[in-house]
């Protein structure tokens, strides 16, 4: 059971744009012949003078796929720009990347993180904007030939140049998304953007942390022009014959002090309300820019340099930077398991690259590197099958959809060629990929050959028998080294296991819903899963372009089983007399990206019944299925699908609260419970069960708890997830409110082992150590 996660802000990931998607693209031309290669390959910058004496600056880190600025790339620029600036023959300069699909992906992070002193950052933030306004500042024309990502600090860059000339390949995409991360971007972004496209647009990029593909950013005048990849560098340099650019005024009526305090009055508050006030990034974002336009650039960019000390000094940045940390740590995660093969046990998963001592042998050699899959059979092409396939199609793999017969496959053909469809409108693909990614699909109405797939995804209805059945089948057909997965939300995925002549195969891959939107999977360990099996889903999962959490069976796994004692408290409290609004109001005051009833209408009543109710049977000491909820999917009110629910949906207006509802089913009392009361109630049992999964060793790092809940349900990111928000509160302050619930007659609020020992030692989930590993 899943839903949407957003980013109060902008979108779904908080730290998603940073740093793109790799795809495959054409490489940069090399340059003119005849040029001189003046430098060794250790460096991060090569430089090149052609013969027509225009510099040409190719950005290639040594060893790595990405250009990122760190304190040395920043300082070689700089002497590069030294050079440049002092030999008078060279007639102007391009800067370029040798990388397949990043130009510069920013400042490196590590830089900043809550480890780094407050002086580093301030010297940081001040050699960055002197590396730009040296570019800036050059007798010569300047130009940035951009092929792949130009994001943070890498935009900043070329908004130091003249121009800007931009391939037009998908994985061309520029942008400032610090406002995502909990900053802005302070190396010039904010002081030259607006100068650069206008205030009003400007202030759209740098308030929604956005990054654009070429051709949006060229339509808004952030490129000048899109040159193809192969000609970038040639056209660049011709480019430069156009001498040093003058500002255009067309754009730029609007940046004057009277429009700035308009525009940012009226925003404020439309921010303010729109964020409650928990990142406050944005509004600082805000008043530097709308301020700084009407100053020069020097003092526009001393009010940078002060935003952005605040900032870094705010929980938000510290725990949006750790969400962007644990996202890539995600992306890297290798398995290791203490005997080679074994079975049951949930191998630690590390991140190879910074850890690279880690004690454990790796799982095996030959399942570090295996080959790419090719090859997916789902099963069941509803919802979750659909979505699946689809994804895995959009991602180069073949897949075969089978279900019972033509109708349902037909159905879910037609929900894959919905998403597609949309992604076309929204630009995500193209006409020729939508094409491939549908032929790519072979829709199975009946029984196929699985010898050659190489992983099978079970997505078929949730009810164990008949699941039993599908995997007995499954283990005939499937050949001797595919894997047998599970989409299963919350069924034993042991006893699926168990039924099959190789149980060791058998794995749990937990895809949330919407599937094109939900980056999150849980890798499911079941007892008998061999640690080479869990190794190879990891790689798959990454390999996908998902971002993998391994967990342990057991009843709910991790996310839904933290999610559900918070979804069923508010049926509780909803039964208790508390309000439809009032309880999803007290939750995004908290931060959530949406209400818990609205959640359960999203869901589907039915769906979420059915999740809450296998839990539910595990943990019955302390979690029971609210009866409004069976009561309404027995009534049909299951939410947005049927149009009615804890809300009244309407295509066209917002949805409304079911007062009706309240009527029918809730205690006949005001609730007087205050937001804060409520949040508690809600947000505690989450915390418990957090809690109770590292007991019971679920996932062993609290990083994964915390990155799971971000990820899957969207808690809270600025709050760093239930542990660490349970860190900023105490364990013996939250055991304490805990406690008193229970004397109040609330004995589901008892604190678990883990979390009264820690009250009585004052220990924390976090032993203060900074969230590891870099973007690079
Ligand atoms: P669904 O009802 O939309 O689709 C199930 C499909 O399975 C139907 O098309 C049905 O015809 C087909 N089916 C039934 N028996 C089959 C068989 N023997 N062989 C092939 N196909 C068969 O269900 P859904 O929401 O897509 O859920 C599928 C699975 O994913 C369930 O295990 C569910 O718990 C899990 N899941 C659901 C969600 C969610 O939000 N819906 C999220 C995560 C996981």
């Amino acid at each position: 059971m899943d839903q949407p996660s957003h980013h109060p802000t902008t979108g779904p990931s908080p730290t998603s744009s940073l740093v793109p998607e790799s795809r495959s693209a054409q490489p940069v031309s090399s340059h003119a012949a005849g040029a001189l290669p003046t430098q060794s390959s250790q460096r991060t910058i090569r430089r090149l003078i052609r013969e027509d004496q225009i510099c040409v600056l190719t950005l290639d880190r040594p060893g790595s796929e990405a250009n990122l600025f760190d304190r040395r790339a920043l300082a070689e620029l700089g002497e590069e720009l030294d050079f440049v600036a002092g030999a008078p023959q060279i007639k102007g300069l391009v800067i370029t990347s040798a990388k397949r699909s990043i130009f510069i992906a920013g400042a490196d992070l590590n830089m900043m993180s809550e480890s780094a002193p407050l002086e580093q950052v301030r010297e940081l933030i001040a050699q960055g904007q002197a590396v730009m306004n040296r570019l800036a500042a050059l007798p010569i024309p300047t130009v940035a030939a951009i092929h792949g990502a130009a994001v943070g600090g890498g935009y900043e860059l070329c908004l130091a140049c003249d121009y800007r000339l931009a391939s037009p390949e998908r994985v061309t995409r520029m942008g400032l998304p610090e406002t995502q991360l909990g900053l802005l971007p302070a190396w010039g972004g904010a002081t030259r953007l607006p100068r650069l496209i206008g205030l009003p647009r400007a202030l759209d990029i740098i308030l929604g942390g956005k990054t654009l593909a070429a051709k949006q950013a060229c339509r808004c005048g952030m490129v000048d022009d899109l040159v193809p990849a192969e000609y970038l560098v040639d056209v660049a340099a011709r480019r430069i014959s156009r001498g040093k650019r003058r500002r255009s005024a067309r754009r730029l009526y609007l940046n004057n002090r009277l429009v700035a305090s308009v525009i940012a009055a009226r925003l404020r508050s439309q921010l303010a309300k729109k964020t409650r006030g928990h990142y406050p990034a944005v509004l600082k974002a805000l008043e530097v820019v709308t301020r700084g336009i009407s100053k020069t650039i020097a003092e526009s960019l001393a009010l940078e340099r002060d935003a952005i000390l605040q900032l870094v000094q705010t929980e938000a940045f510290r725990n949006l930077v750790r969400v962007f940390f644990l996202q890539e740590r995600a992306k890297k995660r290798t398995l290791v398991a203490a005997g080679r093969g074994t079975t049951g046990a949930v191998p630690a998963a590390t991140n190879a690259e910074s850890r690279p001592s880690a004690p454990e042998a790796p799982v095996s050699p030959a399942a570090t590197v295996p080959k790419p899959i090719k090859r997916v059979a789902v099963i069941g092409a509803g919802v979750m099958g659909a979505g699946i396939a689809q994804w895995l199609s959009s991602r180069r793999l073949r897949v075969i959809l089978r279900d019972i017969n033509t109708e349902q496959v037909a159905k879910g053909m037609a929900s894959i060629a919905k998403v597609y469809h949309e992604g076309l409108k929204r630009r995500l693909f193209t006409a020729r990929e939508v094409r491939d990614g549908l032929d790519r699909l072979y829709p199975a109405p009946a029984e196929v050959p699985l010898r050659q797939v190489e992983v099978v995804i079970e997505a078929a209805v949730e009810n164990l028998e008949s699941k039993k059945n599908i995997f007995r089948r499954l283990d005939e057909l499937a050949g001797d080294h595919t894997i047998l997965a599970t989409n299963t939300s919350a069924l034993p995925i042991s006893e699926l296991a168990a039924g099959t002549r190789r149980p060791e195969r058998v794995v749990g891959l937990h895809f949330f819903n919407p599937v094109h939107r939900m980056q999150l999977v849980e890798i499911v360990a079941a007892r008998q899963t061999a640690a080479e099996v869990l190794q190879r889903a990891l790689l798959f999962v990454q390999q996908i372009g998902k971002l993998p959490v391994v967990v342990k069976d057991s009843p709910g796994f991790l996310v839904n089983r933290i999610l559900m004692p918070y979804l069923i408290e508010a049926g509780n409290l909803f039964e208790a007399g508390a309000g439809i609004t009032n309880l999803d109001e007290a939750m995004l005051d908290f931060g959530m990206p949406m209400g818990p009833m609205r959640l359960l209408d999203e869901v589907g009543i039915d769906v979420a019944l059915h999740v809450a109710e296998t839990i539910a049977a595990h943990y019955s000491d302390r979690m029971a299925v609210p009866r409004t909820l069976s009561k309404m999917a027995q009534e049909g009110l299951l939410g947005r699908k049927s149009g009615r629910g804890f809300y009244l949906h309407h295509k066209s207006k917002e949805p409304q609260p079911n007062t009706q509802l309240a009527n029918d089913h809730a205690a006949h009392l005001t609730s007087h419970a205050s937001p804060l009361d409520l949040q508690e109630r809600m947000v505690f049992l989450m915390i418990n069960e957090a809690a109770r999964c590292l007991e019971e060793l679920i996932v062993t790092d609290p990083a994964d708890v915390d990155f799971a809940m971000i990820m899957g349900t969207g808690f809270a990111p600025f709050r760093g997830g239930p542990l660490r928000y349970a860190d900023t509160l105490g364990a013996d302050k939250l055991a304490g409110a805990m406690d008193y619930l229970v004397d109040n007659g609330a004995a589901h609020f008892k604190p678990c082992a883990l979390l009264r020992s820690m009250a009585a030692s004052g220990k924390k989930f976090y032993h203060n150590e900074p969230a590891s590993g870099g973007i690079s």
